[in-house]
């Protein structure tokens, strides 16, 4: 079964020009099993998904909310964006990773990195848009190896890290519009049918990730 576990649709996420309402179909027509909504810090409640999926008129689909939040330290330096299943509530994008770690894990869920190698040009040199090399000093639970914005490098670093960390690798498009659904995408042997069973899969590493896209 494949997933697209990373989309932001332009109901919560200002940056994105993704309709909720067309988007269930877009995802039928990808061949996806499944889609997770990732919204920069908020997360969709289950009667609004709810409401999403009857309007769609789209039944073999499982619909999932999850969220994606920057994470900053105290001292307000940049830790990343990660993203969030299996946790209840919006979390902001304010709070650092060790707490989101706790909070998450404390209520059964994952913390993956979002794309962590995803370079970025800035003016004092390379870096990147993600928590790079901070993937190998915290106890994440996965991070996108497969990501649209990613060259050869930055899948190498990713394979390198979920492979010495022993990480769960996913694949995302990141959608932020529909023709970008299901570019990238995460394949679990097993059907997932829940947030729990999903959280089951990536903890266990039961995931692989695919691209679409030629890089
Ligand atoms: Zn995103």
């Amino acid at each position: 079964m494949e997933m697209d576990l990373h989309i932001h649709t332009n109901r919560y996420s200002g940056c994105s020009n993704l309709p909720p309402s067309g988007l269930l179909r877009k995802a039928r027509e990808a061949g996806l099993g499944g889609i997770v909504l990732t919204e920069h810090g908020i997360r969709w409640s289950d009667d609004n998904l709810q409401e999403l999926v009857e309007a769609s008129g789209v039944e073999d689909l499982l619909v999932l909310a999850g969220q994606e939040v920057a994470c900053y330290t105290k001292r307000g330096e940049f830790q990343g964006e990660f993203l969030l299943f299996g946790y209840p509530r919006s979390l902001g994008s304010s709070r650092s990773l060790e707490t989101i770690l706790e909070l998450v894990h404390g209520e059964g869920g994952v913390v993956i990195a979002a794309h962590p190698f995803k370079k970025i040009v800035s003016s004092n040199g390379g870096g990147f848009y993600g928590a790079g090399f901070r993937v190998y000093d915290y106890n994440l639970d996965g991070l996108e190896v497969v990501h649209p914005s990613y060259d050869r490098e930055s899948i190498a670093l990713a394979e390198e890290a979920m492979r010495k960390r022993n990480l769960a690798g996913i694949g995302c498009s990141d959608a932020h519009d529909l023709r970008s659904v299901g570019l990238c995408r995460t394949v679990f042997p097993d059907p997932i049918t829940d947030m729990e069973g999903l959280c089951d899969a990536v903890r266990a590493r039961r995931v692989t990730a695919r691209s679409l896209k030629a890089v």
